[in-house]
């Protein structure tokens, strides 16, 4: 049996890798990468096997895909929607022309549900998968819970403020290394075929919860401002972050207000048991 992996030179596909190599599998792994300098460097003294694969290039991924029992498809970091829906269906049409028996894609959770335009990418790819007709497993990827937590937070410790329009919107975040865990485990047992798996905590979170848990971790009194979108925007300007990044991490939190996150499952702690606290979350991003 074969597993190929795209992405697996990315953050979330590395882990998905380390973890499967923890497995033992007697499956094959193959990592897919456009940077095939860079893949065999990363994956240098394993066993795993290195094949050329661009999401641009079309005629590269058929056979990159070739001899998949299963094609782990992890979605594009193109910024660009339109292209990225070239890049997928580019994916898609070279899993059928290859072969694939099984395609487990990532895509984001409760996708209908959500007000963020990202969702659209993500049905969009999911019809085209199904429209393919080959065996299918969605997982739907929760916002990571280092979008919002890492190191770029410290200068708000440092004030004592975390300043956010979220409101009281819960966070229903995972961070990658649990949700490598749960892909790892999907990808080496059967029974996953044509089922969507909601890859989200089973508690949600929320910014008075990590204000709270920064200042345990710490020993600095932190608390959280919430504003409204108006006086955030305002926020980010006054410390100099771009404009376009600005509105779209504003909008981001406008969505989490209103419920964009708030939805819990209990999919992925089905799958690997406990998961990562908060406060291990919190302690992991101020190390680095
Ligand atoms: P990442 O570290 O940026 O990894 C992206 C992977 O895609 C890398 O291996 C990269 O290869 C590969 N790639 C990019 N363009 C390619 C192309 N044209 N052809 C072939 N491979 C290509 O992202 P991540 O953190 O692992 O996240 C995985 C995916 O989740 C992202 O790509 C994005 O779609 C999505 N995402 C989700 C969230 C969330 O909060 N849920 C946040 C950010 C992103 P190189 O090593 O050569 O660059």
């Amino acid at each position: 049996m074969s597993i190929i992996i795209t992405g697996a030179t990315g953050e979330l596909g590395s882990l998905v890798v380390k973890e499967l190599q923890e497995k033992n599998l007697d499956s094959k792994i193959i990592a897919v990468a456009r940077d095939i300098e860079k893949a065999k460097k990363q994956f240098a003294d394993t066993e795993i096997e290195v094949r050329f694969g661009d999401y641009d290039e079309p005629y590269s991924l058929e056979g990159a895909f070739g001899g998949a029992s299963k094609l782990l498809f992890i979605s594009s970091p193109e910024i660009d929607d339109m292209k990225r829906v070239i890049q997928h269906a580019n994916i898609v049409k070279a899993a059928r022309d290859a072969g694939v028996e099984h395609i487990l894609y990532t895509s984001y959770a409760f996708a209908e549900e959500s007000k963020l335009p990202l969702a659209l990418l993500h049905l969009n790819t999911e019809y085209a998968i199904r429209v393919s007709n080959i065996p299918y497993t969605f997982i739907r990827n929760s916002l990571y819970s280092e979008v919002f937590i890492n190191a770029g937070i410290n200068p708000s410790i440092e004030k004592g403020e975390l300043v956010t329009n979220t409101g009281t919107g819960g966070l229903n975040t995972v961070n990658r290394e649990d949700l490598a865990k749960g892909t790892a485990e999907v990808l080496a047992n059967e029974g996953h075929e044509n089922k969507t798996y909601n890859f989200v905590s089973s508690k949600t979170w929320n910014f008075d919860e990590l204000a709270e848990t920064i200042s345990n971790v710490t020993g600095n009194q932190v608390s959280h401002k919430a504003v409204s979108l108006e006086k955030q925007m305002e926020h980010f300007r006054e410390t100099g972050f771009p404009e376009g990044a600005a509105l779209f991490t504003a909008s981001v939190y406008q969505a989490i207000a209103e419920g964009e996150t708030a939805k819990t499952s209990n999919d992925l702690k089905q799958l690997i048991g406990e998961e990562t606290s908060l406060e291990t979350i919190v302690k992991k991003a101020l190390e680095k």
